[in-house]
């Protein structure tokens, strides 16, 4: 062993918003984890501007969150609670409220950066964590029954098991010979903060276009984040307009239901494209978070899910130590697998299927869906189990 080799019973590659909270919650448990992330976001002070990309967490999310100290960690005056989904397009409308569950509040709309920022302040609270920061993890080895993680520095960390959370071009899922499928959906999201013209109401919008759906999502500030999946010619060309012609085409496309769009910041652009991990664990590898699946953000779901394979990863280890079994092997990581593939599968293709319905433009189909999304307005069961598997209700990580 060479004198920059370092033990960790735990090495995770990627300090974004899943692999931190993962450092913390392994960190509880009393392992030695080194958390590699190749950038640091700059510090986010309390009065610095809103941030654009925001994300939706569920209130399951949350839990986790705040079990582990990181939520307490965020202002809350820079979170928004929302009580209210309303889901539209040319025929069907369809209102979830809190009070159908019953529960305070649907989720909440989080800065990125915020949430990263709160989970890496909360690994320090871990003796057992270190962050290796800004350094790159650039190969990967096997030596007998541990894994050798090459940082860009030339150092080597010696581990039972190596997580990927370095996100959907995962490095790590390459090394480890994990391939992938998927295919693109000639999607781009466009995202910006807006105002309008009449308050959010603590509402989160969306309106299904034939292009995509267009999402109003509430933010502590009273303005909106927008998520608009457009196909790639029609988002270039929106990316590239002046804010005046911007701000009409999201008042129409909005029908007006927060009246006119007043003002937008700075349009940020992400691709589209769904891709699933053909397995969740190579050796002594397990993937979590976007490097295991990347789905289409229509439902606000991917970094929840991501979290749901965090608690579910931590669970099959906390179990094998109990056993005695090192966090690396098969048994743990065959119960990770087990307890996560098939349920982000099926998340993944409900979204799936959700972009082609609603982006259809057949009459049979658009009938179907207008039809269906009138009458499961109706029925309230129906209502409230989508809402409990959107809240991440449903998931049960002690499940087998
Ligand atoms: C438009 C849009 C809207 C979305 N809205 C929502 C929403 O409302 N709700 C929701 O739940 N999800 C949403 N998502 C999905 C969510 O953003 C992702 O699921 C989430 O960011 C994934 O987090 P992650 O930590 O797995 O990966 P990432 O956030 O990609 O983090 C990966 C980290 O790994 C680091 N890294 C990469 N390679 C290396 C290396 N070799 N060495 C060291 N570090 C490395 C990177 O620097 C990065 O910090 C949305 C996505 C998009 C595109």
């Amino acid at each position: 062993m060479s004198a920059a080799t370092e033990r960790f019973d735990v090495v995770i590659v990627g300090g974004g918003l899943v692999g931190t909270p993962l450092a913390c919650a392994l960190g509880e448990l009393g392992l030695a984890v080194a958390l590699v992330e190749a950038a640091l976001p700059p510090p986010l002070t309390a009065d610095a501007p809103m941030e654009t990309r925001v994300s939706a967490i569920a209130p399951a999310s949350e839990h986790w969150l705040r079990t582990l100290g990181i939520w307490p960690r965020m202002p809350a005056g820079r979170l928004c609670p929302y009580r209210r989904m309303r889901v539209w397009d040319q025929g069907g409308e369809i209102d979830f409220d809190a009070a159908l569950v019953p529960t305070t509040h649907l989720g909440t709309i989080v800065e990125n950066r915020l949430i990263q920022q709160a989970a890496l302040a909360t690994l320090t609270d871990h003796a057992g964590v270190r962050l290796l920061a800004p350094q790159r993890a650039r190969r990967l080895a096997w030596q007998r029954d541990r894994a050798l993680v090459t940082l860009a520095d030339g150092s080597v960390l010696e581990t039972a098991l190596v997580v990927a959370a370095d996100g959907a071009d995962s490095e790590i899922r390459a090394m480890a010979g994990v391939p992938t499928f998927g295919h693109g959906y000639d999607q781009i999201a466009i995202m910006a903060l807006i105002e309008t013209e009449r308050p959010h109401q603590h509402t989160a919008w969306q309106r299904f276009l034939p292009d995509g759906p267009l999402a109003f999502l509430p933010l502590a500030d009273g303005r909106c984040a927008i998520v608009w999946s457009c196909t790639t010619a029609v988002a270039r060309s929106y990316l590239e307009v002046p804010d005046a012609v911007f701000l009409q085409a999201l008042t129409d496309s909005s029908e007006r239901r927060l009246g006119a769009v007043l003002a937008c910041g700075p349009r940020v652009s992400f691709p589209l494209r769904w891709m699933h991990a053909a397995r969740y664990a190579g050796e002594r590898v397990a993937l979590v978070g976007d490097a295991a699946h990347l789905i289409h953000p229509l439902a606000g779901q991917g970094v929840n899910l991501g979290y749901q394979d965090a608690i579910a990863l931590v669970e099959a280890i906390r179990l094998g130590r109990s056993q005695g079994r090192d966090p690396g092997e098969d048994w743990v990581l065959g119960r990770y697998q087990r307890l996560r593939r098939a349920d982000n599968l099926l998340t993944a293709a409900s979204m799936d299927g959700f972009k082609y319905l609603f982006g259809n433009v057949n009459p049979v189909l658009s009938g179907l869906r207008n039809a269906g999304l009138g009458g499961m307005d109706r029925l309230g069961w129906v209502k409230r189990a989508i809402v409990r598997q959107a809240m991440g209700l449903a998931a049960d990580p002690s499940r087998t």
